[in-house]
């Protein structure tokens, strides 16, 4: 479908953008604009003016933050993948966004659309709640900062306000010696995850110190397995593992649709979440 009208402008500073938004007159963001046209020409969204923030030169980039880094919200998935602070501290971002769409998607998607749009089948908000990164927004009114593991509510539906903008995503500095893992099991025609997983793990000597999971494309919106608690303090043997695995699902609304039914998708995410520990524990050293 074509969408309806809208009016279009393009942010010339951040200042400029937050001035614009702070109106409060559903003007809407657009950066990649991969999620919010297809949104639009389904007339989903209908704004009435786009504002594009994609060429703020502020808000993207990947620089060294601490010994983690930070992320600009409208760095592109291209630029995610180039960054060889992000393949050498955080591997697992490359690792999921190698598999995000095609070309054209990871050229122009960025990685504060993605997040800001929440939907519960994408990749990156899984990863963000594994590393527990934190996501500097703005407003006219002020600036806060807002974890991974708050910002994601419900499907599509985020701790973001109208008049925010996602400035950047601070990703803390893993743990030493710390293995990390994405898989998912794509839908064949969209690519969307059906069911994925991330995950963090360390050991110290051979016990594990640090395991945090997160699954996507299974629930309502991406969120932590908190079963990966039962990790820490042990050797992880497989048997353990399966425990983990299996109630990784335990308590997630999960539906059925025409791709797959509840209970495949349900199977599927237990298989992924174990696999995926399975190689973040044999990345740990
Ligand atoms: C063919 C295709 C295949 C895809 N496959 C995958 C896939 O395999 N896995 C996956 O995870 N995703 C996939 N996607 C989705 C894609 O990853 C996201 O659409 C994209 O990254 C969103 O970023 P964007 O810059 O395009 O956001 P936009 O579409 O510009 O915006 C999305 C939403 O975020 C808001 N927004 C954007 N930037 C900000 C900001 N800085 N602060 C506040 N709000 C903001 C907008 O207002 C809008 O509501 C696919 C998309 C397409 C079209």
């Amino acid at each position: 479908m074509i969408p309806t009208s809208f009016d279009y402008m393009r942010a010339t500073s951040l200042r400029d953008a937050l001035g614009i938004l702070a109106q409060g007159d559903g003007t809407k963001v657009i950066a990649g604009g991969h999620s919010l046209l297809p949104v639009m020409k389904f007339r989903l969204a209908q704004p009435a003016r786009l504002l594009d923030i994609a060429n703020l030169a502020e808000l993207r980039g990947v620089e060294e933050h601490r010994k983690g880094a930070r992320v600009g919200a409208t760095t592109t998935y291209r630029e995610l993948l180039d960054s060889e602070i992000l393949r050498e501290r955080f591997p697992i971002v490359a690792e999921c966004t190698e598999n995000i769409g095609d070309w054209q998607v990871r050229n122009r998607g960025t990685i504060g659309g993605s997040l800001a749009h929440a939907d519960p089948a994408s990749d990156m908000p899984a990863v963000m709640l594994a590393l527990d990164a934190t996501f500097n927004v703005r407003s006219k009114r002020g600036r806060r900062s807002i974890r991974a593991r708050e910002f994601f509510q419900a499907p599509f539906v985020t701790a973001l306000a109208e008049d925010e903008l996602i400035l950047d995503v601070v990703l803390p500095a893993l743990p030493k010696g710390a293995g990390t893992a994405y898989l998912s099991q794509v839908q064949a025609a969209s690519g969307y995850a059906m069911a994925g997983a991330a995950a963090v793990v360390a050991r110290t000597r051979k016990t594990v110190s640090h395991a945090v999971v997160a699954l996507t494309g299974v629930g309502e919106m991406s969120q932590l397995v908190t079963a990966a608690d039962q990790l820490v303090g042990t050797k992880a043997e497989p048997e353990l593992l399966g425990r983990v695995a299996a109630a990784s699902v335990d308590g997630l609304q999960i539906q059925g649709d025409i791709h797959a039914p509840a209970s495949y998708r349900r199977h599927l995410a237990q298989v992924i979440v174990r696999r995926t520990l399975e190689k973040a524990l044999e990345r740990a050293k």
